[in-house]
């Protein structure tokens, strides 16, 4: 990736310094590449340029306004999860009519507010739910884009946390019984049947399981057609992985090769819905190191935490460390930890680093189900965020105050 290169040893984003930035705006702190960004939006664009399609951007991988912002900007649609997530996507400046909404539990106020700014479609994932949409847009008067979100019973072989396309998993319709489901859509009314879907996990390092769901939602197209159910629209999700660390996850060039020719004279618009293959290599985690600790084993003790990145702690994720500067002294194997009074608060371990108290080291691939996922658990004010797009540094989000940790909490009586 271009966006991160060494210069004398000093790691570099975009034309920035991570010291200067880390120096000017404190750690932790996250930063993205907008180039980064950009660039892997545009490669997905052009490997389905010679269809009709559209990108959907999976807002829960980072949901940063400036990051939906400048994705709308380039004419990106959004899959949202949460009507959380919609209203953020309609206050960056998204599109309504580029949204597709996906998620097991949508409430009753949030399907009324996205039929009312009117979404491209719902991926409905249970038949209580199809009954729920009908049920209101009939009451509203309004006409709701459906497509079932079909559970192809595929193994995405990945980790089983981010695996979700399982007969065993609680996403999606199981596909046997879609056609079923498509038949009783037909009947219900304030509903306009538009598409399928399926979304089969995250971090996919390999293209079959994907071609894999696609033939099997394929056969299923025919066998609605036969049933005079005609879809507009295919949603093969998202879930391409980004290479954390000796993995070769395929390109959004090697999917489009290996599935077009299944699409052959198939007339539906292709939806996808990347999140981390569009933003996970552009963002970094810089943390600072506040002791080092040696003996039975060696920690380096940083600033940040499991608070601020999850994956480690949660998926046992691997993500790569490196020191910000070439290095001080001589490299031993570290365990970075954070400050947070839990064992599993772990960056990495038993990483090889030349390290000095308050060395700051970067932790790559953070761009995606990283601030994302951050808390506020031991009352740590969440990090930071800042936006690198040549030399200029645009921050994003600034640090939360002490103050932003209890707002909204009542005390009892005045203190
Ligand atoms: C999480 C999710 C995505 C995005 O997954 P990535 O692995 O980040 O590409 C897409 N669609 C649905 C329905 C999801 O839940």
């Amino acid at each position: 990736m271009m966006s991160f290169s060494r210069q004398q040893g000093e790691l570099n984003i975009e034309g920035c310094a991570v010291s200067a930035l880390a120096e000017r705006f404190g750690t932790p702190l996250y930063l993205y590449s907008r180039a980064a960004i950009e660039q892997a939006w545009r490669a997905y664009d052009a490997a389905f340029a010679d269809r009709e399609h559209l990108i959907c951007y999976a807002v829960k991988a980072n949901a940063n306004l400036a990051i939906l912002q400048l994705l709308a900007k380039l004419g990106s649609g959004f899959d949202i999860v949460s009507g959380g997530e919609l209203e953020r996507v309609l206050k960056a400046g998204g599109q309504p009519q580029k949204i597709v909404f996906s998620g097991v539990g949508k409430s009753r106020a949030e399907i009324t507010r996205a039929l009312e700014v009117g979404i491209l479609a719902f991926n409905v994932e249970s038949e209580a739910e199809l009954e729920r949409i009908s049920e209101i847009a009939q009451a509203l008067g309004k006409t709701a884009a459906i497509s079932l979100r079909v559970n192809p019973d595929v193994d995405a072989r990945t980790h089983p946390y981010i695996s979700t396309g399982l007969k065993d998993n609680k996403f999606g319709i199981d596909i046997h019984r879609a056609g079923a489901v498509y038949a009783h859509a037909a009947q219900l009314p304030g509903l306009n049947i538009t598409g399928l879907d399926f979304h089969i996990g995250s971090q996919l390092t390999e293209i079959e399981p994907l071609v894999d769901a696609l033939s099997r939602s394929l056969a299923l197209v025919d066998r609605l057609a036969e049933q005079g159910i005609i879809l507009e629209h295919l949603d093969i999700g998202g879930g391409l992985g980004i290479a954390y660390q000796d993995e070769t996850p395929p390109t959004p060039a090697a999917l489009a090769t290996a599935i077009k020719p299944l699409l052959a004279n198939r007339p539906q618009r292709i939806l996808m819905e990347p999140g981390r293959a569009i933003v996970g290599e552009a963002g970094l985690l810089v943390t600072q190191v506040e002791y080092i600790k040696t003996g039975h084993r060696d920690f380096a003790i940083v600033d940040a935490a499991m608070t601020d990145l999850l994956r480690p702690a949660l998926y046992d994720a691997w993500q790569r460390i490196e020191t910000v500067d070439a290095g001080q002294g001589e490299a031993r194997f570290y365990d970075i930890v954070g400050p947070v009074c839990e064992t599993a608060d772990v960056l990495g371990r038993e990483r090889h680093l030349a390290l000095a108290p308050h060395s700051l080291l970067a932790v790559f691939d953070a761009g995606a189900y990283g601030f994302a996922m951050a808390s506020q658990y031991n009352a740590r004010p969440r990090a930071a965020e800042v936006l690198v797009d040549g030399n200029q540094a645009h921050i994003i989000r600034h640090r939360e105050s002490l103050e932003s940790l209890w707002q909204g909490e009542v005390l009892l009586e005045p203190s």
